[in-house]
């Protein structure tokens, strides 16, 4: 196998909707290339990235934001975000579904809402999308928004960002720490689950602490799909899944995006890119050993985090590639992991 026949790469999450959101870039440079984000067209089609979950995600207010200048340290325990007003955080998720829309119109994403959909796009120019909403911050508690939301095309969500909502609560950025750092879900949260259990909208653990995370394990008999975490066992951070987790998740047939960001990939937790893809391989490898070579995929966080310098954006791809390769994952395994992982569990999880 060559690299230029690898398969397709589609991808558990990226925030280029942020970057779009906060005026970073604009459709027109996402599909003419020349933006200063780690995801555009022609970048894409360079590394092999035919598509992902997009993430509505909403920001902290200005001034708030925490920096990764935080997350460079031996040890570190960053607050809790404030919890938001749903009301501008709805308004943040709506501004950011527009410029998805604006990414469909614009000949960048093909939106798809079933897994058919992502295999009929992926060997298509324009990215497979899925609208992913990172942080439930913006549902009303009568849900409707959640209904809107998904009548716009939402197929996935995760109840929690590193924040509190009336759902549940998110992890810290800790280091070193496990994820039992808070209570479980709310009598609210089980009722968000079960909604989008009955519409079709896959539930993402990543970022939930480990109750809730024990709590949808037991009220849900879809896969259980975290899409962009690591393994704790080589990088103990509060955003990893413990072994028992891992556990948990291959016996609900269920998966794993392996994740890019440096905090969550280095043994240190440093938030630092200057690091060697061995790393990246090892959590790929570990992973593979506890959810079995159908549990596993991508989950860059491109456009959402500082990447091992050796990837530094979609283009660089190939040379994670190549070190799969390197490292003796064969045609079928690599199949596997660049989509077809995905694009089953999703098909177990929409139903068609
Ligand atoms: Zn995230």
């Amino acid at each position: 196998m060559t690299l230029s026949t690898m398969p397709p790469i589609f991808d558990g999450h990226n925030d280029l909707l942020l970057r779009l959101y906060l005026g970073e870039t604009t459709a027109t440079k996402v599909r003419e290339g020349g933006a200063n984000t780690q995801i555009d067209l022609p970048r894409a089609h360079k590394g092999g990235f035919a598509g992902g979950m997009f993430a509505i995600f909403t920001p902290d207010p200005p001034g708030e934001t925490q920096g990764v200048d935080g997350m460079m340290g031996a040890t570190y325990d960053l607050a809790l975000p404030d919890r938001l007003d749903p009301d501008p955080a709805l308004r943040a998720a709506i501004a950011q579904v527009s410029h998805f829309l604006e990414l469909e119109q614009t000949g960048s994403i093909i939106a798809c809402r079933t897994a058919a959909e992502i295999d009929a796009a992926l060997d298509k120019p324009e990215m497979a999308a899925v609208l992913h909403l990172e942080g439930a911050d913006c549902i009303d508690a009568d849900l409707r928004s959640l209904h809107v939301l998904h009548a716009l095309g939402l197929r996935s969500l995760g109840p929690v960002w590193s924040r509190k909502t009336r759902w549940a609560e998110g992890v810290p950025f800790r280091f070193p720490s496990t994820g039992d750092t808070g209570p479980g879900l709310t009598e609210d949260g089980k009722r968000l689950v079960r909604e989008c259990n009955r519409l079709g909208i896959a539930i993402d653990l990543s970022h939930l602490n480990e109750k809730g995370f024990d709590d949808i394990a037991a009220m849900t008999d879809a896969p259980l799909i975290a899409t962009h975490c690591n393994a704790y066992a080589l990088c103990p951070h509060a955003r990893n899944l413990t072994d028992r987790q891992l556990d948990v998740i291959a016996e609900s047939g269920g998966m794993v995006g392996v994740n890019f960001a440096a905090a969550f990939l280095r043994p240190d937790g440093q938030m630092n890119a200057d690091f060697d893809l061995d790393v990246v391989i090892r959590h790929f490898d570990y992973l593979i050993g506890k959810l079995g070579e159908n549990g596993v995929g991508f989950g860059s966080d491109f456009d959402g985090a500082t990447i091992p310098r050796d990837i530094a954006d979609v283009s660089g791809l190939p040379n994670l590639r190549k070190a799969m390769v390197d490292a003796g994952y064969g045609e079928a395994l690599m199949k596997k992991l660049c989509h077809e992982n995905w694009t089953d569990v999703l098909r177990r999880t929409w139903g068609g």
